[in-house]
């Protein structure tokens, strides 16, 4: 059940709008990491959630979220006001200025509609959480883009604290994540084939014009890893894809018969 209080959960004070910024918070508002996306995505994922520790979490969370869509939309109306009757405010969106009358729509900051293609539900809880620590990591630097952009105290004041509570959410589906005490590579049941779980294509090689590097570090190097020297080149890919027009090009692997299969990107 949602019960609306009549106030904001963060107090908000604007000195002199900017419609050009407001425009900006859109991204917060109707974008993909914005408020709104937040909400319905832990907010779903917490109906779907048969944990009930950790749907009380998603439920609380994404609840919070849809009060920083009230704030982060009250904050962009009061920026946008100024596009109600000033032909010159109006030119920073039109979209805003002539369809909308100068108020907050599910718009980001670039006019394109909100869409539930933002949200990552998968119904499977660690990968969810998983999701959602990166979203709260977008909306951290987001928000700290916006801060970076404003030259209004108040508008600064208001940003902070929701940039704030997002690593604070950060915090918290990171410590519910580690709490299901799975193994951090283990995802779902199937276990990955053992040997080429550590197998490092090095699918890049030579030297760049820009000082392009052939680099070794922890992503490929010691522990299991096993470096592959250009797999696709090895099974003679690059003359097949000469021989072959893009229209009918096979897999390096279905070609020379080896059990390696290389995306096509
Ligand atoms: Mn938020
Ligand atoms: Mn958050």
């Amino acid at each position: 059940m949602y019960h609306h209080i009549k106030k904001l959960m963060y107090t908000v004070n604007v000195g002199s709008p900017d419609p050009r910024f407001g425009n900006m918070l859109l991204e917060q508002f109707g974008g993909a990491n914005g408020e709104l996306a937040a909400a319905m995505q832990y907010s779903i994922q917490g109906l779907n959630c048969e944990d009930p520790d950790r749907k009380d979490m998603l439920m609380d969370i994404g609840t919070e979220e849809l009060s920083h869509l009230e704030i982060v939309g009250t904050l962009a109306r009061m920026h946008l006001k100024p596009m109600k009757k000033s032909r010159d405010a109006a030119e920073a969106d039109p979209l805003i200025a002539i369809a909308g009358g100068g108020g907050v729509g599910l718009f980001n900051s670039m006019g394109d509609a909100w869409t539930a293609d933002y949200l990552k539900i998968t119904g499977e809880l660690d990968v969810d959480l998983r999701s959602n620590i990166a979203a709260e990591a977008r909306a951290k630097i987001v928000y700290e883009r916006l801060i970076n952009f404003c030259d209004d105290p108040g508008t600064k004041d208001a940003l902070q604290f929701l940039m704030t509570r997002e690593i604070t959410h950060m915090k918290a589906f990171t410590a519910a994540l580690e709490s299901l005490g799975k193994d951090q590579f283990s995802i779902g049941k199937i276990r990955p084939t053992p040997g080429l779980v550590d197998e490092y294509f090095n699918d890049s090689t030579g030297a760049g014009d820009q000082g392009e590097i052939d680099s070794r570090g922890p992503w490929n190097t010691g522990g299991k890893w096993k470096i592959v020297e250009s797999p696709e080149l090895e099974q003679g890919a690059e003359r097949q894809s000469e021989k072959t027009t893009a229209g009918n090009h096979k897999p390096a692997a279905e070609e020379t018969g080896k059990t390696r299969v290389k995306k096509s990107a």
